[in-house]
């Protein structure tokens, strides 16, 4: 194996941001001085443009640790089995998975894998809520009256979770922040923070609010930053009732 055989293997996982920071800065640094490289990051950066990456599900599935614990302690086979995701992602893991267990040798690297694979299958998870969703709404946000960037939200009724999508939003002024309401016929609940840049969607894994009454719908406000009431204070950027 030669030093850039590294790199041809972990550019996937470069680009799903499961590498270690170590990694990644080593990669970062060689991607400066690699055409080749570059140009292949690039493509598959194109390729998975749409995929929200390096999220952390804010509710795992229920057999969500059993798998992953599964898929850790009897691979490679198992972990062959919990792909393919959606075609181009699935190419793309299976990829990183290659070269995660061509790396599996040697101690030092088994917590770093384990890590890592923890995060793909935290991405898996995530992207079934996506897969599976029977229901998906669409719905603008506007500011000071003019559009600016929408929300989606995928309904999944399996697991009862929402994916929620925020995109082209500003990241929220200072002193201020974006905040994820349900909507329930007993009022609005209170979720969570969104993390708003005009590079990248924020997305969300969200569990159903821990109340008796029916979701009805969803909302986006501006908040001030330190308030934590259970009524929404500010302006209402997005609203949607099903
Ligand atoms: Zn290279």
């Amino acid at each position: 194996m030669t030093a850039h055989d590294w790199y041809i293997e972990n550019r996937a996982a470069f680009v799903a941001r499961s590498l270690e920071p170590v990694e990644e800065r080593t990669f970062r640094d060689h991607l400066g001085r690699c055409d080749q490289c570059t140009r292949e990051v690039a493509r598959l950066e194109r390729e998975l443009a749409w995929l929200p990456m390096a999220v952390t599900p804010v509710a795992p599935a229920p057999d969500f640790v059993r798998r992953m614990a599964t898929a850790i302690l009897d691979r490679p086979a198992r972990w062959r089995r919990h792909v393919p995701l959606a075609a181009a992602a699935g190419l793309a893991l299976v990829a990183a998975g290659t070269a995660l267990a061509a790396r599996s040798e040697g101690r030092d690297l088994r917590v770093a894998l384990v890590a890592r694979e923890t995060r793909l299958m935290a991405l898996e998870d995530t992207l079934s809520v996506l897969r599976r969703a029977n229901m998906v709404l669409q719905t603008r946000i506007s500011m000071d009256g003019y559009p600016q960037g929408g929300m989606l939200i995928f309904q999944e009724a399996v697991s009862h979770r929402w994916g929620v999508i925020v995109h082209g939003l500003p990241p929220a002024p200072s002193g201020s922040k974006y905040q994820f309401w349900f909507i329930t016929e007993s009022g609005m609940v209170r979720s969570v923070e969104v993390a708003a840049s005009m590079q990248r969607p924020a997305f969300m894994t969200l569990p159903m609010p821990g109340v008796a009454a029916p979701v009805m719908g969803a909302a986006l406000t501006m908040e001030p930053m330190v308030d934590g009431s259970s009524e929404p204070q500010g302006v209402t950027l997005a609203h949607v009732v099903f």
